[in-house]
């Protein structure tokens, strides 16, 4: 609808009402949908890579982890579920896959990245070695429903290709040990004891379980107790 406007002054003169109070034009807000924009993950480099072969932590705590995950039992899942030990898990994807609701059971457990299947990854082309280290993510995401936090290089070999792949499938830490302890032997590398922070690596070998034994009595002995990786390297 069309208003003519008026000069007030010429209105008067014309004889016509004019309201000269201010007229307060309502602000009009818009309520716009803002475009949901999720923050896009870091993309990370190879400089952001740590490589740890320790923690560094004063907290009495050691780290079990546990590679390639071939062999699994129930009676290794009730020792473990029934002493609540904390374990990081590296399992190839092949591994994991098949013994996938064994694994995805165990409550105090993290799922980790060891590799598709243990390829070399220093032997291998730029895009087996992605395959093998992005690829096994997908996998562990698969089974945990949620993704690994850590690479571990099959057979503890890696160079600056191998951590940019590692860079590149997201993950910011590439976990070597520090202490074994397969078949009821630990070896600390000449110490007398385990420490604050050691990472112990083992194996899901048909003795793991009476390694696991052993392993309590001393980590036990040295006034330690067993950690997640998660709840110190974020
Ligand atoms: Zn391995």
């Amino acid at each position: 609808m069309a208003t003519s406007a008026i000069c007030p002054t010429a209105a008067r003169a014309q004889g016509v009402a004019v309201d000269t109070t201010t007229t307060i034009v309502p602000e009009v807000t818009t309520t716009v949908a803002k475009p949901k924009v999720k923050p896009k993950p870091k993309v990370l480099k190879g400089k952001d890579v740590k490589v740890v072969y320790k923690v560094r932590t004063k907290d009495p705590v050691v780290f079990i982890t546990i590679d390639d995950g071939s062999t699994v039992t129930k009676s290794l899942a009730k020792y473990l579920d029934r002493n609540k030990i904390p374990v990081t898990t590296f399992a190839v994807s092949v591994m994991l896959w098949k013994h996938r609701e064994w694994f995805r059971d165990r409550k105090h457990m993290t799922l980790e990245n060891h590799s598709w299947n243990h390829a070399h990854m220093t032997l291998i082309s730029d895009a087996q070695r992605k395959q093998e280290v992005c690829g096994a993510s997908q996998v562990a995401r698969n089974v945990a429903k949620e993704s690994p936090m850590y690479f571990r290089p099959p057979g503890g070999s890696f160079n600056d290709k191998v951590i940019d792949t590692v860079a590149q499938c997201g993950m910011k830490y590439l976990v070597m040990w520090n202490v074994e302890a397969d078949d009821g032997v630990v070896r600390m590398a000449g110490r007398g004891k385990l420490g604050p922070g050691d990472i112990i690596l083992m194996h899901y070998l048909p003795s793991l379980e009476s390694s696991l034994v052993h392993l309590m009595e001393q980590i036990k002995r040295n006034g330690l107790r067993p950690a997640l990786l998660r709840d110190y390297l974020t």
